[in-house]
């Protein structure tokens, strides 16, 4: 048997992960030893019989976990990118043992006796701003893990954490399941008027696959969102489809909610705070749950009553088809209705103007180029983790390499839904790396020989996931806890939403949006249209997406002792309580299917999106009226911000850019809610 590939640092330029040589029964194997030797490395802190100083213990504990850190950035990417069924038994494995493992570090009272000896004479170490910042962000990541408690506590606190570990697990798998499971057969063809002659051909196709040859199914698609709602002309079939959507795996998740929160709110009062979202947001750039409430509160009225107005308008053009009331499996079908009558705007139409090569090149990276220098050469000669994901290698202005960038832009069956940055190597001057990060994007691939042409929304998706790409590249700080986008979860949204604004920057439009087959320029009132058009659904798409936001937030500040009986009963009540119950707009994830907050790290912490958005809007009117040449203000952005990552207060860092702190207005003004 061969080296495991993850047991030395990689040889490859920038520390590639050396992709060539990884076998899938390289990781659990990778993951064993990483966290063997991250123990050992920590025990030769705590047994070293010097005094503890900043550098034989903080540093220290910096260039711990080498090989755990490697493994499981290749891990984490590969399981959502290109998932096998030994990787997901390897993440259920390894989701409780990282648990534990975490627990083994920050409940280690010889490690943290050092630490919290040192923060105590902080002020004396003459210590630069970023290593006293390392100081103050390890302690208190050391007391929020519960190192200060007592023994019974900290074994109360272990069993919390493996428990809610292998509950997580869960609850992902049996929403897969069911995404998987609860799809929609039809009979007849008739049934699908509305889709295309290849969807409906994909459906026959997809039902032959599953069993149910000569008939039709649509899957579910992963995210809440099932597209063919804007498309299919029969109303029952339309409501049959997201029927199955909504109820998708309620029986089984609704009872792991219940349980997950109780030991939320458990685990929050052992550390000392009332609720879950209270300790959560203690250690956010939002710091209190009353600042959370006080932004969603003012948000909830001006948004259900654009809604409503958005309503008034789909009901018009249904009661040509006989429809008294508007119902949530309307809405998407009419939208697309009014969108076409009223603004002129035939989404399909847009799609040649966006092909992705060109909208990479002379969009994405172009915007990059204007605002900050970058130049990019691929990279073919270095392999990524897919035969799809293509490398480049990203230059300065003068022709300094700065890192990697790798692009992994088409779906397939193997890849999680939605799109997301990931960092394989995370820059850090104590350990001289370079940053290798990675976007993934689900455009559907093109028939052979044909062009991937791109919806509006998959090309402002490349920029949202370019701008995380670009915070990682960008990251210019000592210690590896600070990289790139490791700042708060309600902040590490906010540079992502900027780059967006590029997509639409007249230079940079006219330089990609060009007809795939004629080169003919994106017609401006084409535009036009179509961002008048964008303004009619933010009604819908802001309440959506603050009910999902508002039960993540009525879930986890219940205190500790509430019982909930039922999950579905308790959805409900929360959603009318807060004032955003619109019978036709579910949430954009119910209890049952909200990964978010059950499996993947934002529970409490959904409402980041738009808190992050409050920073975003702001800066983006901050670009275009500061009255500098675009070159000069990336660069500011650039090396007060982004560059900054964690390794100072995200905030002091918006002030050194904008000059004053965040307001509001600009966000109020963007979503109509003024
Ligand atoms: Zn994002």
């Amino acid at each position: 048997m061969t080296e495991n590939p993850f047991f030395a640092a990689s040889p490859l330029v920038y520390e590639l992960p050396p992709y060539a040589e990884i076998r899938e029964e390289h990781y659990l194997p990778a993951y064993e030893r990483g966290m063997a030797e991250q123990l050992a490395e920590i025990a030769a802190i705590t047994d070293d019989r010097a005094l503890p100083t900043f550098e034989n213990t903080l540093v220290a504990l910096e260039r711990s976990g080498g090989l755990l850190r490697r493994v499981d950035a290749v891990f984490r990417n590969q399981s959502s990118s290109d998932t096998t069924d030994l990787l997901d038994e390897v993440e259920a494995k390894v989701s409780p043992l990282l648990a534990a493992h975490h627990d083994a570090i920050h409940l280690d009272q010889r490690l943290f006796a050092r630490i919290e000896g040192l923060y105590g004479d902080r002020a004396a170490l003459g210590l630069d701003p970023e290593s006293l910042r390392l100081l103050e962000r390890r302690y208190t990541a050391f007391v929020r893990s519960g190192a200060r408690l007592g023994a019974a506590e900290q074994a109360r606190l272990r069993e919390l954490n493996a428990e809610l570990a292998a509950l997580g697990t869960t609850f992902q798998q049996n929403v897969n399941a069911a995404t998987r499971s609860a799809a929609l057969v039809v009979d007849t063809a008739e049934e699908l008027a509305g889709l295309s002659e290849g969807a409906i051909a994909a459906a026959a196709e997809n039902a032959r696959v599953l069993g149910h040859e000569g008939r039709y199914v649509l899957s579910l698609k992963s995210p809440s969102n099932q597209p063919e709602l804007a498309q299919l002309a029969d109303r029952s079939v339309r409501e049959r489809l997201l029927a199955a959507s909504l109820a998708r795996a309620g029986e089984d998740n609704g009872p792991l909610a219940i349980r997950m929160t109780e030991l939320r709110a458990e685990r929050a009062v052992l550390l000392g705070f009332p609720s879950h979202a209270a300790y959560v947001v203690a250690d956010e750039t939002a710091g209190t749950v009353e600042a959370v409430s006080g932004l969603l509160a003012r948000l909830v009225e001006p948004a259900v009553a654009n809604a409503r107005r958005e309503a008034a308008e789909l009901l018009k053009v249904a009661a040509a088809d006989g429809i008294e009331e508007l119902a949530a499996h309307d809405w998407a079908y009419y939208s697309e209705k009014v969108r076409q009558s009223s603004y002129q705007v035939d989404a399909a139409a847009l799609r040649p103007y966006f092909e992705l090569e060109r909208v990479l090149r002379d969009g994405v990276f172009f915007a990059a180029k204007l605002a900050y220098g970058l130049e990019f050469t691929e990279r073919p000669d270095l392999t990524a983790h897919h035969p799809d994901a293509r490398v480049f290698e990203v230059f300065e202005e003068d022709g300094t390499a700065l890192g990697l960038f790798i692009g992994d832009f088409h779906a397939r069956a193997s890849k999680r839904g939605g799109a997301w940055m990931d960092e394989l190597v995370g820059q850090s001057g104590l350990t001289g790396r370079r940053p290798v990060v990675l976007n993934n994007l689900n455009v559907p691939r093109p028939a052979p020989g044909e062009p991937a042409l791109l919806s509006w929304d998959e090309v402002r998706t490349l920029f949202h996931e370019f701008g995380h790409a670009l915070h990682g590249l960008f990251s210019d700080v000592r210690y590896p806890l600070f990289a790139g986008t490791a700042v708060p979860r309600d902040f590490v949204e906010f540079p992502s939403q900027v780059n967006e604004m590029w997509m639409v920057r007249p230079e940079v439009l006219a330089n990609y949006a060009r007809h795939h087959a004629t080169g003919e320029p994106l017609p401006v009132e084409l535009v036009e249209r179509m961002t008048a058009a964008e303004g009619f659904g933010e009604g819908f798409r802001t309440v959506e997406y603050l009910a999902a936001t508002l039960l993540d937030w009525a879930w986890h500040t219940l205190p500790q002792g509430h019982r909930v009986e039922d999950a579905e009963e308790f959805e409900a009540r929360a959603l009318a309580e807060a004032g955003i119950a619109v019978p036709a707009i579910p949430p954009r994830y119910r209890t049952s299917y909200f990964q978010h907050i059950f499996s993947s790290g934002y529970s409490a912490g959904y409402y980041a999106y738009i808190w992050s958005e409050v920073l975003d809007a702001d800066t983006v009117r901050w670009f275009e009226t500061n009255g500098q040449p675009v070159r000069d203000s990336g660069e500011l952005f650039r090396r007060e911000l982004l560059a900054r990552g964690f390794g100072r207060d995200p905030l002091e860092s918006f002030r050194a850019v904008v000059g004053r702190a965040p307001e509001t207005a600009p966000l109020l003004e963007r979503r109509g809610l003024g």
